[in-house]
């Protein structure tokens, strides 16, 4: 099945206007699984959007056989920032660690660390990424952080006690997970594109068997409505997943304010967002079990 582009692409909370008539959006009460581990299970345990406050973390990890963090791991992708993400995630207890990246880690997005190979024949070498810089927000941080980021070319090779998604996939237990960092323009920060087509490009790129999507941006309608009453979620995002992918669980974050699990009655979505709207990071993990496939077991995957 074809996805195509929404008339009413670049109004989000428009097009979701149209759409919700035939959507069921179910808010889910769901209490994490109190038991142990399951054998014949494998349990996610989902984070995001932690922006290098772990330190500041109040409530305890559960473990599980897989640990999800879906972007926004820093504040802006510094070099230093990554490295204790890496050391904090080397020392949850879950067997396999999957992250994407975010709009926050600059460092990750080749735009910042490497914009001449977006400017061929440009000859501003040296100074090309500080024009970069004076093009985006600041969003608060300071700008010598923001330069230090961009600067750091070689970031994503700290992240070495996990497994990094960037439009790719990784099979667990059986299981297609798949990751990706893009989301519809949102200050010109990292991975960053147009909605529309564009963002559509990215999303036929998943695979039509994915088990667990992860985004960083929600698809529109689900854990994406905005404090200001604006929906920030993508609208092909959400026809893809709905259309032609239909993963069972679908992990993303982005949007602070729309922590939660919604199903549309066949999917789940899941925000993820530890941080709250304040940058506060205190929203625990959201975690769920998924059957193993008939004819798997977990000691075929040590
Ligand atoms: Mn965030
Ligand atoms: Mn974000």
């Amino acid at each position: 099945m074809n996805v195509g582009v929404h008339h009413l692409t670049s109004n989000p909370t428009e097009a979701w206007r149209e759409l919700s008539r035939f959507q069921r959006v179910i808010k889910v009460h769901v209490k994490a699984p109190k038991s142990d581990v399951l054998a014949n299970k494998v349990r996610f345990v989902c984070m995001s959007d932690t922006h290098s406050l772990t330190p500041h973390i109040k409530f305890d990890i559960p473990p599980g056989d897989v640990f999800v963090h879906a972007g926004d791991f820093t504040r802006c992708g510094r070099e230093e920032e990554v490295q204790e993400f890496n050391n904090w995630i080397g020392e949850l207890p879950h067997k396999h660690k999957i992250v994407i990246a975010g709009n926050h880690e600059l460092s990750f997005d080749r735009t910042f660390t490497h914009p001449l190979g977006h400017s061929p024949g440009g000859d501003r070498c040296t100074h090309t990424g500080l024009s970069v810089l004076d093009q985006i927000p600041t969003l608060g941080l300071p700008k010598e952080s923001l330069e230090e980021a961009i600067q750091a070319r070689h970031a994503k090779d700290a992240l070495t006690n996990c497994t990094y998604l960037q439009d790719q996939g990784v099979m667990l237990y059986g299981l297609k997970i798949y990751g990706t960092p893009w989301q519809p323009e949102f200050c010109k920060w990292a991975f960053n594109v147009p909605r529309g087509e564009a963002c559509l490009r990215k999303w036929e790129q998943i695979p039509g068997d994915t088990d667990v999507l992860v985004t960083h941006t929600p698809p529109v309608g689900y854990g994406d409505l905005c404090c200001s009453g604006v929906r920030a979620g993508c609208v092909e995002l959400l026809a893809t997943v709905q259309q032609r992918v239909r993963p069972r669980y679908h992990v993303f974050g982005h949007v602070h304010e729309g922590y939660g699990i919604t199903t549309d009655g066949k999917i789940i979505y899941i925000n993820a967002s530890t941080c709250d709207l304040n940058y506060l990071p205190t929203n625990p993990p959201i975690v769920f079990d998924v059957a193993l496939p008939a004819g798997v077991t977990k000691d075929h995957f040590p």
